[in-house]
């Protein structure tokens, strides 16, 4: 199929963007085309307006200090590439290169990815992850919105009509904690049939989990936490035999839908496994960082 006709804008600040937005109720933003573009031509959106926010100043990222705020037109490539973008968010790094293909990872964009929010977004369970802040832009100004209440369901956030989703902060944690990353899917470029993010943090012995930090993909109608998986962690050591509970715990906590491929219950299994390798990694991390 097709786009219906559209009109396009390529504005070159946020405050003119979010005049073209205001102006007209069907228009969208426009960030690397890679999920709005096959949705036009598949007759799944139809703007009237697309707001290219490709010259907006919403490129840039800082790091240090716990909190790393990465730019809304940060794409998938920096994360996956960048040495600094590596060091300050590991886990990012780690996570974005499972993303499609390089073509996707070329033009794809976190704030894209975020805004998008598909269930199964490697990038939404780093969010989640981390913990961080949604950093939202609209006439009124400026709001923050934490990860934890930022995906609303299927393919909604707390972005609202006529807002830009401009910076991520991620509350990384620092020396003593790890984190890890794990995704099966059918094929490499395919999304994933399930992904998780860990992040765990030691206590001041060095020997025990003191918090945990569990997010999955591609098993609801959104990227989400799984506190059935993190409260397992939280207070114990990592061995083969807290992994086995965690998987099973975590199979159970989850309600995946049967799909014209994959069954509900192999997907909670694989849901299990996922976030059993991930949590090894991150423990495994965790410890050597100690
Ligand atoms: C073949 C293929 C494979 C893919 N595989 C994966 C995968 O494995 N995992 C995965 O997570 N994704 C995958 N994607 C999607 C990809 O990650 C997209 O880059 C991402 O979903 C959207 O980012 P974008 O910058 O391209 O946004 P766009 O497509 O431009 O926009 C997506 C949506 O977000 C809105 N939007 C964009 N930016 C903003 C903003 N700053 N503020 C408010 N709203 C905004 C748009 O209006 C639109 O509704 C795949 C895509 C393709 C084509």
């Amino acid at each position: 199929m097709f786009p219906r006709p559209f009109d396009y804008a390529r504005p070159d600040s946020v405050d003119e963007a979010l005049a073209a937005l205001a102006a007209n109720p069907g228009a969208r933003p426009l960030a690397g085309g890679q999920s709005l573009v096959p949705m036009m031509s598949l007759g799944l959106a139809a703007p009237d307006l697309l707001v290219d926010l490709a010259r907006l100043p919403l490129a840039g990222s800082d790091g240090g200090g716990g909190t790393v705020r990465l730019g809304a037109l940060t794409r998938h490539r920096e994360l996956e590439r960048s040495a600094e973008l590596a060091a300050w968010a590991p886990l990012a790094s780690e996570a974005a290169r499972f993303i499609g293909n390089p073509r996707v990872r070329n033009r794809g964009t976190l704030g894209g990815s975020l805004s998008h929010a598909d269930p199964a977004s490697e990038l939404g369970t780093v969010a989640l992850a981390y913990g961080g802040r949604a950093v939202i832009t609209g006439a009124g100004g400026e709001r923050t919105v934490d990860f934890d209440e930022f995906f609303h369901g299927f393919f909604e956030t707390a972005v609202g009509e006529g807002e830009l989703l401009t910076a991520v902060e991620l509350d990384v944690p620092g020396a003593g904690s790890g984190h890890g990353f794990h995704e099966v899917a059918g094929r490499a470029d395919d999304f994933a049939t399930a992904a998780a993010s860990a992040v765990l943090t030691l206590d001041g012995s060095g020997a025990a989990c003191a918090d945990a930090r569990l997010a999955l993909a591609g098993v609801g109608d959104r990227p989400l936490r799984v506190e059935a998986g993190e409260a397992i962690c939280r207070g114990a050591a990592i061995d083969a035999p807290l992994l086995d509970r965690l998987s099973a715990a975590v199979a159970d906590a989850v309600s995946p839908e049967d799909d014209a491929f994959i069954s509900a219950d192999y997907r909670r299994r694989v849901a299990g496994a996922c976030a059993a390798r991930a949590v090894e990694s991150a423990w495994a991390r965790a410890r050597e960082a100690a």
